[in-house]
């Protein structure tokens, strides 16, 4: 289990954790606080951090000492992502911030672009796509605005001429054929030789696995995660590791990131979270990857601080044998608003299961919901800025993760931030019937959608009985049944006056948002994300789809969901919202039951039936109108600035938080402030 970083990968689409509703890609041009810039297919948002000015004073030093921890491993990831990284970033900056440059020449302005992206990620690959992306200024361009800037300026290694700079960095920009992917999966080559991340140097794929192999004890109980911390290297015909820690490769950085992680501990809440940043810090200064197991350990029992952070070598992604982790950091603190919502829920749970439209001998006689915790973003660092993931679950080993738990959050200020910025970005303007269905969502689709992924999370999934031996029963059709009933179990109760009667919804309007966008995006919008001629695969979207396409075949002799064209183009109109609420209940108590008893032959049936088919003339429809919307599929976040008040004798007394800084302010200061590796690290 790892962390939710398909939500990170597909900013597209806000995959969120294993349900919600959510809409397609979705960004804006209006200035509205939340919006930053577009540029490429990115588009930089900004967002909230509510809830910290009523931290108390030692738990804002925390957010504010663990911040600047969180921003001092920038470097490391440039460097990890690619070893030119490091000197391309800089050379672009000693342009871009050159006064001799003229900032209105067309050349100029495709490398701001381009210096943007790099920034985005982190290096010169897209950050999820993994190819090269090319400038679009000419290399002639980039040698002549080389040398307009103050040699002092530019990232030469002693004695270096500008010329041997550009000589390096032309190819590693310019050639499509050198370095073309960060992490190549190819089966079938050598795919340390075919990437382009710096995780090793001069060993082949045989060599590193061959190295490894023998360090791994299939016995050990405790299991290390050999290579996770290092480069590995040949270096005179001995294959070896060149660990990162405070006196290895990487020690300038890691310097500064146990500086504030000293800091931070002497304003820990309790013993044991202290304890938790002392084992951190351990492990920074040993680089022994048991004292990682040892800090892992002791972070996954800090459940009762209010103020919790990653920090360090985490995913494995960037590196093609899956062993490599690269850096990255996440401080946050609990939302005690939105956790106490979910625990409201899950107070609830046996009701929920006792009303629902299920069979009985299907249901739970004894349930218990799950609290899942709500978490806000202080800062995001490393490898989680500015793209970053909606959720968190973590440690990765599996063996912490059986004897020792994990924890596991959504991440509730970015995805605010994603709901804030989509309106008015012209989607709903487009796909939606008309302004009484638009003043609905406007209303209350913020709100609905996340109780709708809350009762999916903490209800859906636990609810019900399996009978024994129907665990798998339903094999290849099991993940999107499964996901079909928790969606299902939300579905039904968003439109029960129970969730008035506990506060959780202001009234019975509100559930009318959920349900018109469940049916719109699973009848139409979803498609975006598919290619013209392709059907529905992913299970999740399978499962909307099924819901969306049951009811509106079911419900069409009383007319209850109908697709009305209006001027050529295609809309949901809901006719009927409460016989619309029976029909999922319907629906409900035949998935359960499909599921209880393992019905593959039936789960075979309705998936065919409904979840997979697209009908290709409105396929092409919604991709079309889409396309004129002109929206970036990739988002990232700008972070706030912290910013410490001190008394008379240097105490901080307060931590100030202010949103205003724009995107290429924000990189260029932390490209002064927080940089503290060389150009080239060996
Ligand atoms: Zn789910």
């Amino acid at each position: 289990m790892k962390k939710v970083t398909i939500l990170k990968a597909v900013a597209a689409s806000l995959l969120v954790s294993c349900s919600s509703p959510k809409k397609p890609a979705e960004s804006t041009q209006n200035n509205n606080f939340y919006n930053v810039e577009q540029f490429a297919d990115l588009q930089i948002l900004r967002y909230k951090v509510p809830g910290f000015e009523d931290l108390s004073t030692d738990q804002k030093k925390l957010v504010y000492y663990l911040s600047q921890a969180a921003l001092t491993g920038r470097d490391i990831l440039f460097d990890q992502n690619g070893k030119y990284n490091l000197r391309i970033r800089r050379a672009l900056e000693a342009i871009y911030t050159n006064p001799k440059e003229d900032q209105n020449s067309e050349e100029f302005k495709k490398l701001s672009t381009y210096l943007k992206r790099v920034w985005f990620s982190n290096g010169i690959h897209h950050h999820y796509g993994m190819d090269k992306f090319l400038p679009e200024f000419s290399p002639e361009y980039f040698k002549e605005a080389l040398l307009r800037v103050d040699a002092s300026e530019l990232p030469l290694a002693s004695g270096e001429s500008v010329d041997v700079l550009y000589a390096t960095l032309q190819p590693v920009m310019f050639d499509t054929q050198v370095l073309p992917k960060r992490v190549n999966q190819a089966h079938g080559e050598d795919l340390i030789l075919t990437s382009a991340c710096n995780y090793y140097q001069g060993v082949t794929q045989a060599e590193a696995e061959a190295f490894y192999d023998k360090l791994k004890d299939p016995n050990d109980a405790a299991p290390i995660s050999y290579g996770l911390n290092s480069r590995l290297v040949k270096e005179n015909g001995v294959v070896q590791e060149k660990v990162w820690k405070i006196d290895g490769l990487y020690g300038d950085a890691i310097a500064l990131t146990v500086y504030w992680l000293e800091k931070a501990a002497t304003v820990a809440e309790n013993a044991t979270q202290k304890a938790v940043i002392e084992k951190l810090i351990k492990f920074y200064t040993t680089g022994d990857l048991k004292d990682f197991n040892d800090y892992s350990i002791e972070w996954v029992q800090d459940l009762d601080s209010r103020v919790d952070f990653v920090n360090g070598f985490t995913e494995t992604y960037g590196d093609p044998l899956g062993l490599k982790a690269s850096w990255e950091s996440l401080v946050n603190f609990k939302d005690i608003d939105a956790t106490r919502r979910t625990e409201l829920i899950s107070q609830n749970a046996q009701w929920f299961e006792n009303n629902s439209p299920v069979d009985p001998q299907f249901k739970k006689k004894e349930v218990k919901g799950v609290s899942a915790k709500v978490i806000n973003a202080a800062i995001l660092g490393g490898d989680l800025y500015p793209a970053t993931a909606i959720g968190i679950n973590l440690p990765n080993a599996n063996w912490i993760r059986n004897n020792y738990g994990s924890k596991s959050v959504t991440i509730g200020n970015i995805t605010d931030a994603y709901n804030k910025a989509s309106h008015g970005s012209g989607f709903d303007e487009e796909f939606v019937y008309s302004p009484v269905e638009l003043d609905l969502i406007n209303s209350y689709a913020d709100l609905t959608d996340e109780l709708h992924t809350d009762i999916h999370e903490c209800l859906g999934h636990g609810s019900g009985i399996i009978l024994p031996g129907k665990e798998d029963a339903l094999k290849a059709y099991g993940a999107t049944i499964e996901e079909t009933r928790a969606d299902l179990f939300g579905l039904y109760y968003l439109a029960d006056e129970k969730l008035v009667e506990l506060g959780l919804t202001p009234n019975m309007d509100a559930y009318k948002a959920a349900y018109y966008n469940y049916m719109m995006n699973g009848l139409m919008t979803q498609l975006v994300r598919i290619e013209l001629g392709n059907n529905v695969e992913e299970s999740h979207m399978r499962n909307r789809q099924l819901i969306a396409q049951w009811a509106y075949q079911k419900g069409k002799a009383d007319n209850v969901v109908e697709l009305v064209n209006k001027d050529g183009k295609t809309y949901v109109v809901v006719n009927d919202y409460p016989k619309l609420r029976a029909l999922f209940g319907e629906l409900l108590s035949e998935i359960q039951r499909i599921r209880s008893t393992g019905d593959l032959d039936a789960a075979r049936a309705i998936v065919e039936a409904y979840a997979i088919n697209v009908d290709p003339a409105l396929h092409k429809e919604v991709l079309t109108r889409y396309a004129t919307l002109n929206l970036a599929p990739y988002k990232g976040f700008v972070n706030p600035v912290y910013t410490a008040v001190e008394d008379a004798d240097g105490n901080i007394v307060d931590v100030q938080v202010t949103y205003d800084e724009s995107y290429a302010d924000q990189m260029l200061r932390y490209s002064t402030d927080y940089s503290f590796l060389p150009s080239v690290n060996n």
